[in-house]
């Protein structure tokens, strides 16, 4: 027998669940291309876009994704031989870190494994680069493998007057944990549609400022990923925006799924929803480490946890997995970037999630440790329970 027959729950970090009016939206034809109602639909969302960074500054978007945006960054910003300054809190910024060196870009990086990013790290590499060779500082808002969020006013403060432009990946935290670009000081934010923002995978922005605009085009900026013809698209050039056909349906889409968040809950509603969620599975895996120290969440400080994203270790997470897939219908996240794979997961609680869904995945999780007889302490669901109904 199973029990997996009914609503299935996803709960990995990207892509996110889709609200059913958001897919609705997408489910039309297209209209003429050429036409205003999608040039205005299109102008709308850009606002939107633009609000929900906190930001007045530049806009590319691009058909693709976080590698994408991450592609972008890389072709807008440096020549081959520059220096950028990866801070690195998981797989993620090491990937990115990667990209930039296959790129022909020169990678340094600063390690901090599953923790924040430290500010007095950065501050003193800075202060031994009194050329000002390091010409971009990299980091992610949230590292979606290690679950780790970083202090980003912390970081650009830390940056003081040194030149280097500060360019935020919040893929995994745009929508989920505050982001005000401009008041932060950040140059270049990227983002995908599919995680805080509720929508279909395939659309990435890239965000960025008027000192980032000024590094102008160098001998990586290819006519396809070169983001001034983008931002500086009209109502009348809409095809600009996009560097050819705009992806139509994905425009009704975020339409809907941005009105949701930014005009029906509003952002700071979204933000206090995610931390709640996000407290009540720390409540829980806590309680099941209770009774087994093999279960513990990977990031240690309780500050530098994110909001939409909790990496676990638990012997026989796999197999954890794959039970609650069988049996619940509920598919976690893998243990990516962890030492030992096999015995670490995700819980996304990102996006178009609530209550009864977290307390769902955390239900599901116990009844499979139980079935598998996977040791762990008892209260858990009581824990959670707790933790969602304390007031905010
Ligand atoms: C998901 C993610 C990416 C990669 O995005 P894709 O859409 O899978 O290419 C990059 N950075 C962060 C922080 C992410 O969470």
């Amino acid at each position: 027998m199973s029990l997996a027959t009914g609503h299935p729950l996803i709960a990995i970090p990207g892509p996110s669940p889709v609200p059913d009016r958001v897919l609705r939206a997408a489910h039309r034809a297209s209209p003429d291309i050429y036409g205003y109602e999608l040039a205005d639909l299109n102008l709308r969302v850009m606002a939107q876009l633009k609000r929900l960074a906190g930001s007045a500054a530049h806009l590319a978007p691009y058909i693709g994704n976080g590698h994408g945006a991450w592609e972008a960054v890389g072709a807008n910003l440096f020549a081959p031989g520059d220096r950028v300054l990866v801070l690195i809190s998981g797989h993620f910024g090491h990937s990115w870190a990667g990209q930039m060196a296959a790129m022909g870009i020169a990678v340094e990086t600063l390690d901090f494994g599953p923790a924040a990013a430290a500010p007095e790290r950065l501050a003193a590499r800075l202060a031994e680069d009194r050329e000002g060779l390091i010409r971009a500082v990299l980091i992610c808002q949230i590292d979606t493998a290690s679950g780790c969020l970083s202090d980003i006013p912390a970081i650009r403060a830390a940056m003081a007057d040194h030149p280097a432009l500060l360019v935020v990946d919040a893929v995994a935290a745009l929508g989920c944990v505050p982001m005000m670009m401009d008041d932060w000081g950040v140059d270049v934010l990227i983002a995908a549609s599919q995680k805080g923002l509720m929508s279909l995978p395939g659309t990435a922005f890239v965000w960025f400022s008027e000192r980032a605009a000024a590094r102008g085009r160098t001998a990586l900026t290819t006519p396809y990923w070169d983001w001034h013809p983008r931002a500086a698209a009209d109502r009348d050039s809409l095809w600009r925006f996009w560097g050819g056909t705009p992806p139509v349906q994905q425009l009704f889409a975020l339409d809907e799924a941005l009105r949701i968040l930014l005009d029906e809950e509003g952002l700071c509603a979204v933000w206090a929803r995610h931390a709640a969620l996000a407290r009540a599975v720390w409540a829980a895996v806590d309680t099941w480490g209770a009774g087994n120290p093999d279960i513990r969440l990977t990031v240690a400080d309780p500050a530098a946890r994110a909001a939409s994203v909790t990496a676990l270790s638990l012997p026989g997470a796999d197999a954890l997995r794959g039970w609650v897939s069988l049996h619940c219908g509920v598919t976690l996240g893998i243990g990516l970037g962890a030492q030992n794979a096999a015995n670490a997961l995700r819980i996304a609680h990102m996006g178009h999630a609530n209550a009864a869904m977290v307390l769902g995945v955390l239900g599901a999780m116990q009844a499979g440790m139980v079935a598998l007889d996977i040791p762990h302490g008892s209260g858990a669901l009581d824990a959670a329970a707790a933790a969602l109904a304390e007031p905010a």
